[in-house]
């Protein structure tokens, strides 16, 4: 390419399709650019597997596709390359989930969500680091290393889907899939200066997605603008009743259908509980800044209350643990993954297997999980955080009374460095405070990037929408990026 035409990690998803379909560049020479720049960037420890030639060969089936004169909505990703966080089961590569549990797992089939970006033409580039099971906030839970930020490598990216965010942030690659059980794909999208959606529970399946806790799992796309969100979001989603029970029976959408719609009127609510003790100055005035940005666009400011922000802090970490200790029961040494090489007999190959296998966190959590479903305990602490989740939800409901989208800050503070909560997993928890309460309601909700704060680390702006309202927030973030160019914003050597 000449100097004036940007290099092709620089284009966005969308404008990265275009070249394909117009036959400006293959997917063959698409692939291998990103094959070479993210082995070249190996030390950020974004990517767990890699298979050349897996990721070759789809990527000259693309382009026969392209050659045969593939066009409109079914070429709208054709030839496109994409990481997968390692939590999605994938035949062609290995799947840890960021777990020595899982060391070397191949399965026998692939996610639905990986299926369905496959059938799109979208090309797998590898899989992406995360904390183990998904169970963290900083990516520094897997097994296999954390991974840097790449505006600032001593800091961590978030998690637990930082090797997404991360490889998005450094164009590594156009874009990633993520996971988001409690702001899994908002937090690490709002560190690392990128975009990121999880979609209304139940539009993605969660098949082939290993589970974490599954009334809260979701997958979602983290690109670097809104409109390859929708574009990506559009061949993820769609029901899975087959396979998933929990999968919505709502048709499959076209996300980008009202990208471009005027927002003018649009009434978005500030909840006073987010913008309160805590949050961090710098993070507060960028959100400020934004939001003063939304109202030039026409948007109206509402104040609004979410009384129960707090709660949502103890009640996920509750309800997340107690399916987790279920959900992770299956790891036991005989069906697949690890097993200890020396035990006495069956009970003592279990214990083993799983003292060897699982880190820190995941103990900790199949722990508290265990004791807050036993027999006495299970009516004070489950029973109870299930009442006020479904407070929590009604909370949002009557917010949409006088809204249409949430706002407010993704994080109470940008990136923090890689070591900087030491052993204390409460500062990780409360850190999630913002991101839980739409979780734990199955609302959808984005971060965009909306600034810097300290030490020049991004700074994201969640919205919240109601439930099945993607295109909507979608929109809403669209126009933002259409007048503001924070989502351009590059760290410097990449
Ligand atoms: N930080 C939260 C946790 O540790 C959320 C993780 C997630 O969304 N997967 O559980």
């Amino acid at each position: 390419m000449t100097n004036n035409t940007p290099a092709l990690h620089d284009l966005t998803v969308a404008q990265l399709a275009t070249h394909l379909r117009e036959r400006k560049v293959s997917a063959v020479e698409t692939a291998q650019h990103f094959l070479t720049r993210l082995q070249a960037n190996a030390p950020l420890g974004a990517f767990l597997d890699l298979n050349e030639e897996v990721t070759l060969a789809q990527a000259r089936a693309a382009d026969a596709a392209l050659a045969a004169g593939a066009s409109g909505t079914t070429a709208a990703l054709l030839g496109v390359p994409i990481g997968h966080k390692d939590i999605f089961v994938t035949k062609d590569f290995v799947t840890t989930a960021g777990s020595k549990m899982l060391i070397g797992y191949r399965s026998p089939f692939d996610a639905t969500v990986v299926t369905n970006l496959a059938q799109a033409g979208v090309v797998t580039l590898g899989k992406l680091n995360c904390d183990e099971f998904a169970m963290g906030s900083a990516n520094e839970n897997s097994a296999y290393g954390p991974v840097q930020n790449p505006w600032d490598r001593t800091r961590t990216p978030g998690g637990s889907s930082g090797g997404s965010a991360a490889a998005v942030a450094a164009r590594l690659v156009p874009a990633a899939t993520g996971t988001d059980t409690g702001g899994s794909i908002r937090q690490p999208a709002s560190f690392c200066g990128i975009t990121g959606i999880k979609p209304t529970y139940g539009r993605a399946s969660r098949y082939g997605m290993v589970a974490f806790a599954s009334s809260l799992d979701q997958a979602g796309p983290m690109a670097r603008t809104a409109e390859d969100c929708a574009l990506l979001l559009s061949a993820m989603c769609g029901p899975d009743p087959d396979r998933d029970s929990t999968s919505l029976e709502v048709p499959v959408e076209d996300f980008s259908r009202s990208l471009n719609e005027s927002i003018a009127g649009l009434r978005i609510g500030v909840p006073a509980e987010f913008f309160g003790e805590g949050l961090a100055p710098d993070v507060q005035a960028a959100v400020q800044a934004a939001l003063k940005e939304y109202e030039k666009l026409g948007a109206k400011l509402v104040p609004i209350t979410l009384p129960r922000t707090e709660l949502s802090i103890p009640v996920y970490y509750v309800i997340a643990p107690a399916e987790a200790s279920s959900n992770l029961s299956r790891f036991d040494g005989v069906k697949f993954g690890h097993r200890a090489e020396k035990y006495t007999d069956l009970i003592d190959m279990y214990k083993k297997t799983r003292a060897e296998g699982f880190g820190d966190e995941v103990k900790r959590r199949i722990m508290i999980g265990a004791y807050v479903l036993s027999h006495g305990y299970y009516d004070a602490y489950y029973l109870q955080a299930q009442k006020i989740r479904r407070m929590i939800a009604d909370d949002f409901q009557q917010a949409f009374q006088v809204c249409d989208v949430i706002a407010g800050p993704v994080a109470p503070t940008v990136a923090w460095t890689l070591g900087g909560h030491g052993n204390d997993p409460l500062a990780d928890y409360l850190a999630d405070i913002f991101t839980l309460p739409a979780s734990l309601a199955g609302l959808p909700g984005m971060s965009i990037p909306v600034g810097f704060g300290a030490g020049h680390m991004p700074v994201g702006m969640q919205l919240i929408g109601n439930y099945l309202q993607e295109a909507k927030l979608l929109n809403v973030a669209h126009r933002f990026q259409q007048a503001t160019d924070w989502h351009t914003a590059k760290p410097e050597g990449f």
